[in-house]
């Protein structure tokens, strides 16, 4: 089983080093349209599911991800904070009980960015990480009626997740602290879609060498 929970303590380790290297220029974002602290906020999270990676390591996906939840949920602040935890617990939730082929995990996946959603009072469009969240999770619900390989799938979901931090430049921002400066977002890339890119990407990483 190449793609277990055994994964996530260098999944976190390659998430956390992205989050690092790119730090200064998504608080320059954020700083720009947001309060600044969205890595701050990140980096809590990031350390305390470094913390506990041991423990989620020995875990089933839908265990890990309750965990995970559990642990955005008291670790970060933020809107961020409560919109990933909520992404995590759901994916848990929609996970149970079947096996986890491609297919069962997109499915899944696509019911937790709706639970974000639901969460944030949002949608598309909006210059927020759905942005990001939204258009892959429907990318991946495509390929995974395909024969595509893990490499092609995996590649294909970071292309969209770059595509949908360009996309929120020209977006006026309708939810969020960014919302506050009306016409003046427009401009700025969303922090929280960059993050959310970053990550995508760093755990596509992981996964084209373990599979
Ligand atoms: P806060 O806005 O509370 O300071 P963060 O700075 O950690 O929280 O996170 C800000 C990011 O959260 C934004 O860049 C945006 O991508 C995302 N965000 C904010 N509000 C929402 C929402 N209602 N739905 C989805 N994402 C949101
Ligand atoms: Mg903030």
């Amino acid at each position: 089983m190449p793609l277990s929970p055994a994964l996530f303590p260098q999944i976190i380790d390659s998430i956390a080093d992205a989050i690092a290297s790119h730090a200064e220029a998504i608080t320059e974002l954020d700083q720009a349209i947001g309060d600044g602290d969205h890595v701050f906020n990140l980096q809590r999270g990031i350390q305390a599911l470094q913390d506990g990676g041991a423990e989620i390591a020995v875990l089933d996906w839908p265990a890990a991800w309750q965990k995970i939840g559990m642990i955005l949920m008291s670790s970060v602040g933020g809107a961020s904070g409560s919109l990933y935890a909520t992404l995590f617990i759901s994916l848990s939730k929609n996970s149970h009980d079947k096996p986890l082929d491609l297919r069962n995990f997109a499915c899944a996946l696509a019911l937790a960015v709706d639970a974000v959603k639901l969460r944030g009072k949002a949608d598309a469009g909006e210059k927020t990480m759905l942005d990001v969240l939204i258009p892959v999770a429907n990318a991946l619900t495509e390929a995974a009626e395909t024969d595509a390989t893990l490499t092609e799938i995996v590649d294909r979901l970071c292309r969209v997740a770059e595509a949908g931090v360009e996309a929120t430049r020209n977006m006026l921002a309708t939810k969020g602290r960014a919302s506050f400066l009306g016409e003046r977002s427009i401009g700025h890339i969303d922090a929280g879609a960059k993050t959310a890119q970053l990550m995508i990407a760093a755990i596509a990483g992981v996964l084209k060498q373990a599979g």
